[in-house]
């Protein structure tokens, strides 16, 4: 009977290959089949061994070099030949990574799964800015949305930013106008502080400053491209939130 191959659903973490966990690490280095979005950092994928074979399966909003359906059928097709996938995402795989999905089709193909945890973005992101996502005097709780996904207006964020809370958007550099009147009109003050991550973990990392009303104008004069996270409440606006060697304020 033929040998299955297993797929691994690994997180690269935001960059910074030192970010990285030791699973993700040995499993790279061994990897005979890398099969890679378009995150994960390139100082990432050169650890995998020369004979290695990398395919890259790049996502952008506008452009999907592989549909989903396509990326697990890749998957199941090679486990099923017999070949151990590392399946590598940027920051973490089952946070808006589509993990689930892949991991839902290996299963019912009869595929063994099995998940490396990442450090999501926002997680890096926060460290590197030096932002306490939650933080005694500030925020108590902390939630992740998708500021582009579908349909932005039909989301439902009320309670989800505002005193005592912090809430961080993945995908919202292209939205960020509509996010910012999207909160405004949930009741969040316009005053609100924000800070905009840029490239986080990166050396070309930003961080950028504003009040919620700010942020179209942040994102368009600051010329933000994705990837990059949007993190909104108090604690971004803390005295001792010093920003990294690498940062850059926005001068409002
Ligand atoms: N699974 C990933 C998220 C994928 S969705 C994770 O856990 O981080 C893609 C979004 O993640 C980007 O649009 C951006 O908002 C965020 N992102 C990923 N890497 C980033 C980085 N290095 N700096 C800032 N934002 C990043």
């Amino acid at each position: 009977m033929n040998k299955v191959g297993t797929v691994y659903l690994v997180g690269a973490g935001p960059g910074d290959p030192e970010l990285l966990t030791l699973r993700a690490v040995r499993l790279i280095e061994r990897a005979e089949l890398v099969v890679h979005d378009g995150l994960v950092d390139p100082a990432v994928l050169a650890m995998a061994r020369r004979d290695a074979k990398l395919v890259s399966v790049a996502k952008s909003r506008a452009r999907h070099t592989l549909p989903q359906g396509e990326i697990n059928a890749l998957l199941v097709r090679e486990a099923l030949a017999g070949r151990d996938v590392i399946r590598l995402k940027g920051g973490d795989p089952f946070v808006f990574g589509r993990g689930g999905e892949e991991a839902e089709a290996c299963r019912a193909a009869g595929v063994r799964v099995e998940i490396v945890p990442g450090v999501t973005s926002a997680l890096g992101a926060a460290a590197a800015a030096q932002i306490a996502l939650t933080h005694r005097d500030a925020a108590s709780v902390v939630s992740f949305v998708a500021g582009q996904c579908k349909g932005l207006s039909e989301q439902n964020w009320a309670g989800l930013a505002g005193k005592g809370r912090t809430l961080v958007i993945y995908m919202g550099v292209k939205t960020a106008a509509q996010i910012a009147e999207k909160l405004m009109e949930d009741g969040l003050a316009p005053e609100m502080p924000l800070a905009v991550i840029e490239n986080a973990c990166r050396p070309d990392m930003r961080v950028l400053r504003a009040p919620l009303a700010g942020l179209p104008e942040l994102v368009e004069q600051g010329r933000v491209r994705s990837p990059a996270l949007i993190i909104i409440g108090e604690v971004t606006a803390r005295e001792d939130a010093v920003v990294g060697r690498f940062a850059a304020e926005f001068a409002q």
